[in-house]
C-alpha cells in the first residue's frame, strides 16, 4: 500500500493534532504518500483531500483541536453516502484510511470497509475515554486536567465563602471523566449516570460534611448524570433542605480545547505511529489502542461492543476520602 489518507472525526479532542503529525510523518518515513481530509466524512464525501508532507504538521504538536477540522456527517449514515466516500478514495488511488475519533466514527469505518473494501485503522480521539479496548483515549488526560484546575479554583472561593459549589464535567453518556476529576479535586460528592442520584442521600451527606467541621462543598455533576444537569439539582437541593445559596459553574467547552498534555501527546504519537504501520502491513477493522501502557491493535468493534465498564471502586475511594 503505498497512499493512505487521515481524518479526524466526531467531537475534537486535544491531541488529534499530535496523531496526525505522528500519521504523516510515519507515512513519509516508510515511503508511503499521505493524505489529509478535511471535515470528516462530510469533506470524504466532498473530496476535500490534500496531500501532506512532514513539514504540513510542522508546529502542531502543543495545539489544541485539529487542523483538519472535524464534523459530524448524516449523509454518511446511508449506504449512498458511504458509496460517494469510497469512490472519492478510489479517484484519489487512496488504498487505506485512519480514522481519528470515537466509536461512532468506527461504526463508519466498518461500514467502509465492509461495504467497498477500505482498509480501515481507527485511533481513539475523544475526551470521554468512554472506547472499549483502550484503557485510554487521545484528549482525556487534558480534559481531566482542566477539569481538575477549574475546581481548585472554585475551591477557593468555596472555602472564601463557606459556599456549596455544583460543578458540572463533560462526559456525553459516561461519568468517567466526572468521576476522575472528582477524586482529583477533593470533591464532596460525585453525581454520575453509572450509579443513582439519590437527593435525600446527598443532601444527608453534605449535611455531616458540614456537621464535620467543611467549610465549603463541592459536588460533580456529570453531563449525562440520570437526575439532572447541574442547575437543575441545585434547584431541587435548595427546595429541599438549607442548602439554598448555592451556585452552578459549567465548565462545558473549556473542557475541549487547550494545549494536550504530555500524556494525550505521547499516547497520540504512539498510536498513529501503529495505526500507520498496521494499515501498511495490510491491516484493517483494527484500532490502534493503548493496553496496559503497550500499543497493540484491537478489533474496532470493541470500541461500541465493550464501551468501557465502569469500575465501581472509584465510587468507594471518593466517598470514604470525602468524610
Ligand atoms: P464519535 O466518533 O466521537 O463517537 P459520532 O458518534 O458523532 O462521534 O460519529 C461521528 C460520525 O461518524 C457521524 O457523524 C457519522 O458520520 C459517522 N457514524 C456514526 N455512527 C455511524 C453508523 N452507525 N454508521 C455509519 N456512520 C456512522
Amino acid at each position: 500500500m503505498k497512499r493512505i489518507a487521515v481524518l479526524t472525526s466526531g467531537g475534537d479532542s486535544s491531541g488529534m493534532n499530535a496523531a496526525i503529525r505522528a500519521v504523516v510523518r510515519t507515512a513519509v518515513y516508510h515511503g508511503a504518500e499521505v493524505f489529509g481530509i478535511e471535515r470528516g466524512y462530510s469533506g470524504l464525501i466532498a473530496g476535500q483531500i490534500r496531500p501532506m508532507g512532514a513539514r504540513s504538521v510542522s508546529g502542531i504538536i502543543n495545539r489544541g483541536g485539529t487542523i483538519l477540522r472535524t464534523a459530524r456527517c448524516a449523509e454518511f449514515l446511508q449506504p449512498e453516502g458511504r458509496a460517494k466516500a469510497a469512490a472519492q478514495l478510489k479517484e484519489h488511488g487512496i488504498e487505506g484510511l485512519v480514522v481519528i475519533g470515537g466509536d461512532g466514527s468506527y461504526r463508519g469505518a466498518m461500514l467502509l470497509h465492509k461495504e467497498h473494501g477500505v482498509r480501515c485503522i481507527g485511533v481513539p480521539g475523544t475526551i470521554d475515554n468512554d472506547i472499549g479496548g483502550t484503557d485510554f483515549t487521545i484528549g482525556y488526560d487534558t480534559a481531566l486536567n482542566v477539569a481538575m484546575d477549574a475546581i481548585d479554583r472554585i475551591r477557593d472561593t468555596a472555602d472564601s465563602h463557606d459556599r456549596l459549589f455544583f460543578i458540572e464535567v463533560m462526559g456525553r453518556r459516561s461519568g468517567y471523566l466526572a468521576m476522575m476529576s472528582g477524586i482529583a479535586g477533593g470533591a464532596e460528592e460525585i453525581l454520575i449516570p453509572e450509579s443513582p442520584t439519590d437527593l435525600g442521600k446527598l443532601i444527608e451527606s453534605l449535611r455531616s460534611g458540614r456537621g464535620a467541621g467543611k467549610a465549603s462543598s463541592i459536588v460533580i455533576v456529570a453531563e449525562g448524570d440520570e437526575f439532572g444537569n447541574a442547575y437543575e439539582i441545585a434547584k431541587r437541593v435548595g427546595e429541599q433542605s438549607e442548602f439554598t445559596d448555592s451556585r452552578c459553574v459549567v465548565i462545558g467547552h473549556l473542557q475541549r480545547g487547550g494545549s494536550p498534555t504530555a500524556f494525550d501527546r505521547v499516547l497520540a504519537s504512539r498510536l498513529g505511529l501503529l495505526a500507520v504501520e498496521a494499515l501498511l502491513d495490510g491491516e484493517t477493522g483494527k484500532m490502534a489502542a493503548l493496553v496496559s501502557s503497550t500499543p497493540v491493535l484491537r478489533p474496532l468493534s470493541e470500541a461500541w461492543e465493550t464501551r468501557n465498564q465502569f469500575d465501581p471502586s472509584l465510587l468507594r475511594v471518593a466517598h470514604i476520602l470525602a468524610v
